[in-house]
This record gives structure tokens, C-alpha cells and sequence, in this order.
């Protein structure tokens, strides 16, 4: 299974993780996920298995609504690097547009109608 790093812009926010190779994503149309624009890792991997690397406080979460989904990014250079999914906690999907390797824009994606939920 690959392994797969990543990072925010600045670089105080890291992690890894292991999944299938990466050949699609998924995007959601709900409010905060149309404003951003994000292409997610799809499926999502479990909390145990990302490994996350923060500098200091570097990492914030942002949470709107329902308050079930966890929206993770860096305080410092403001790019959203991961989230806990709100349809499943305690899983994660990942801002494939800050993993190293992955050309996020060239990747099937499946548009979710998160819309409809929030
Ligand atoms: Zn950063």
C-alpha cells in the first residue's frame, strides 16, 4: 500500500499516511467545502492510521453547524490540511491538494451534496 506525506503551505502542519493508490477524490458542496474548494481523500483513513506533525499551535479546527465535523487547518498560512468526517467520526479525509505527489486537479472526483446535510 503506498505511503503518502504531506503538508500546509508553511510546512508546520505535516502528516502521513498509508492508502491504495490515489486515482480519485471526492468533493463536497455544502457551504464552508464550496468556499475552499477542496479536493478530499477518498475513502477517508482512520484517525490511528494518520499521522499528524504539528509545529507549536499551528493547527486550528473550525466547526460550523452540527458541530459533528472537524474542519483542521494551519493558523499560520490558513491552508486547510485535513478534516474529521461528519458522516463518519473518527475518520479523516485528507486535502489531497496538500499531499506530496498527488495532482489533485487531475483526479476523478465525486461531488457529495453535503448541500442537502448542513
Ligand atoms: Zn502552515
Amino acid at each position: 500500500m503506498p505511503h503518502y506525506t504531506g503538508s500546509c503551505h508553511c510546512g508546520a502542519v505535516k502528516f502521513e499516511f498509508d492508502a491504495d493508490e490515489i486515482t480519485q477524490g471526492l468533493s463536497c458542496n455544502c457551504s464552508f467545502c464550496e468556499r475552499r474548494a477542496a479536493i478530499m481523500l477518498n475513502p477517508p483513513v482512520a484517525d490511528a492510521d494518520l499521522k499528524r506533525t504539528v509545529d507549536g499551535d499551528a493547527l486550528s479546527c473550525y466547526q460550523f453547524g452540527n458541530k459533528v465535523a472537524k474542519h483542521y487547518f494551519c493558523n499560520r498560512c490558513g491552508i486547510y490540511t485535513f478534516h474529521e468526517s461528519m458522516r463518519k467520526p473518527g475518520w479523516f479525509r485528507v486535502n489531497l491538494g496538500a499531499v506530496d505527489g498527488v495532482d489533485s486537479f487531475s483526479l476523478e472526483r465525486e461531488v457529495f451534496n453535503g448541500r442537502e446535510l448542513l
